[in-house]
């Protein structure tokens, strides 16, 4: 057999080698004789489908709350709610009044929101997807087709399929699949983004080319490189099982030519700190102290974001933790807050506007509480403003800053000072990189926001996903001056957007002059490894080969081709 490789998109900087199962929901779905409906019948076999589906939900909510974590089970809260929308019901019972099984009841009840769902575009497009789901959890049932079991595959499994729902995904078992492709999605898909918490191999969108692998087929999922390679050489085979071992580097690592990169993890919840520490995280880059906000009635008081944020810094004596101020609005809301409705809230108030706005009374506990835990940590602790656009408002929380702690000394309370920092998430943060420098000790750049701003492009859109490139020359061109600017001021610049996590961009990073990189634990091992292989030296000049592309694709042939020359 000849090898072939099969172009995708890589999700999860995994490789796995294994043997193919297709997994397909829909093919033994039989098609019911609508002459035979009898519509007493379909009412009642909907409300059973209905409340197995439920039950199913539950489980699988569970399941993945425990496995993934409570962030992601979120999603099935959403399809429980779907499942019992009154709309979809009249749906059903009108289409089983007009004589259709119920099965196909099911299909037309779910097309209309659907439709309607991914013409609003945005986030609120992927709900279609959701829909989707559910639509066809309930159709399964109804069919009583025993799917194939994706939480019982056999060892090595390799799971190919048109696509996957989250529900699918967080049933994989990372310890006996190899991995999974599927004909759509994309890297934000939810499928994804599943596949990089389980740390699973997985390439997606790879086109309707996936249909001619056959079942039995062995392949190679290269997560990575965004291939599938069927019927591997030897050689290849042994690379993508090899790669599943990869070497933990405890200690902080520098380039071959010596310059030391910190290589941190981001982390949301306490929860995380240990898988941060179990890939060799240097310390925690980003620390999205929302998550601390999320899934709760009220905020949690100064007590208790002390404790976490002591917590956090037991669990880096000898590294650094940086805490991001409560970055909330945008796709970030938290019902007891009730953000208010915005046109566009990616431009509305988001992160530090609310801090010196509405939300300043939890600004001012959310440092009283850092304030503290800088003095009685462990480690070192950094502390930086989201969504900073200004200069004036970086000197208001600076201010607020010291308000604190002249509150807390007043008090006779222990505190001290954090290292201060902003993050570079905005044009207007960029130009003015040099008045921001000059305030704070450290920048770090986000930039999964600053590539949505500088190219005009939101961050959860798929019509706009191919203008999202952190590679682009403009977004290259924000980094290079950001870094300048932080270097010439005497602050040290990092950056925990979700481009610092790719190994394969690690050359770059570090030749455009970042001191730090954090991202998600998973990939903490696999930048390590680059980081260590990189000559800063050699990479600065590639890295300005880069910056003076004049169009996208010449940026990414240049990186691209570099990075296969090394
Ligand atoms: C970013 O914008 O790159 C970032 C790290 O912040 P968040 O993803 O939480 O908006
Ligand atoms: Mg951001």
């Amino acid at each position: 057999m000849t090898e072939r490789t099969l172009t995708g998109t890589g999700a999860t900087p995994r490789s796995g080698v294994g043997t193919v199962v297709w997994y397909s929901p829909d093919a033994d779905r039989p098609n019911p004789d609508e002459a035979d409906v009898d519509p007493e019948a379909e009412r009642r076999r909907f409300a059973d489908a209905r409340e197995t589906a439920r039950s199913e939900l539950e489980a699988e909510r569970e399941r993945t709350a425990e496995r993934v974590g409570e962030q992601e089970a979120e999603i099935f809260d959403a399809h429980l709610q779907f499942l019992a929308d009154p709309q979809i019901e009249d749906g059903v019972e009108d289409a089983i009044a007009d004589g259709l099984p119920a099965e196909h009841a099911v299909q037309r009840a779910f097309a209309d929101p659907i439709e309607q769902f991914e013409g609003m575009g945005g986030r609120t497009a992927e709900r279609a997807d959701d829909l989707r789901d559910v639509r066809d959890r309930l159709v399964r049932v109804l069919a009583g087709s025993d799917r194939i079991d994706l939480g019982e595959l056999p060892e090595g499994a390799v799971v190919l399929a048109e696509r996957l729902t989250p529900s699918d995904t967080a049933r994989l078992d990372p310890d006996r699949v190899a991995g999974f492709a599927t004909v759509t999605g994309g890297r934000t898909s939810h499928a994804a983004i599943f596949a990089r918490s389980l740390a699973l191999p997985a390439v997606v969108s790879v086109g309707d080319d996936l249909h001619d692998v056959a079942e039995g087929a062995t392949v190679v999922v290269d997560g990575e490189a965004g291939e599938l390679v069927v019927e591997p050489r030897d050689e290849r085979r042994e690379a993508a099982r090899a790669t599943h071992d990869v070497e933990i580097r405890e200690r902080p690592v520098t380039t071959a030519d010596g310059t030391e990169i910190e290589v941190a993890a981001n982390v949301g919840r306490p929860a995380e700190l240990e898988g941060a520490k179990a890939q060799g995280a240097d310390g925690v880059g980003l620390y999205r102290t929302e998550f601390l906000f999320l899934d709760r009635e009220a905020p949690p008081d100064e007590d208790e974001q002390y404790e976490a944020y002591l917590e956090a810094l037991e669990a880096f004596p000898e590294g650094r933790v940086v805490v991001r101020t409560l970055d909330v609005g945008g796709d970030k809301p938290i019902p007891y807050l009730e953000l208010p409705e915005e046109e566009n809230p990616f431009l509305g108030q988001r992160g530090i506007r609310r801090s010196l706005g509405p939300d300043a009374d939890l600004f001012e506990t959310q440092l009283r509480a850092l304030l503290r835990a800088a003095a009685d940590g462990e480690g070192q602790l950094a502390v930086m403003f989201p969504l900073v656009t200004t200069p004036e408002e970086l000197t208001d929380a600076l201010e607020t800053v010291s308000a604190i702690a002249d509150a807390l000394d007043e008090e006779g309370v222990d505190y001290a000072i954090p290292e201060l920092g902003v993050m570079i998430e905005t044009p207007g943060a960029v130009f003015t990189a040099p008045e921001l420098a000059d305030q704070v000790d450290f920048f770090s750049i986000g930039t999964n926001d600053l590539t949505q701003y500088v190219m005009a492009a939101a961050r959860e859109n798929e019509r706009v996903a191919e203008l999202r490139e952190p590679r682009h020359p403009a977004v290259l061109r924000a980094i290079a001056r950001t870094v300048e600017a932080a270097h010439e001021h005497g602050a040290w610049i990092g950056m925990c957007g979700e481009m610092a996590g790719d190994p394969e961009l690690t050359d770059l990073l570090v030749g455009l002059g970042l001191d730090e990189l954090s991202m998600s634990a998973v990939t903490v091992p696999e930048v390590k490894a680059a980081v260590q292989a990189v000559d800063a030296e050699d990479a600065a000049e590639r890295a300005s080969g880069a910056l003076e592309a004049a169009t996208c694709a010449q940026a990414i042939e240049r990186i691209e081709s570099e990075a296969a020359d090394r």
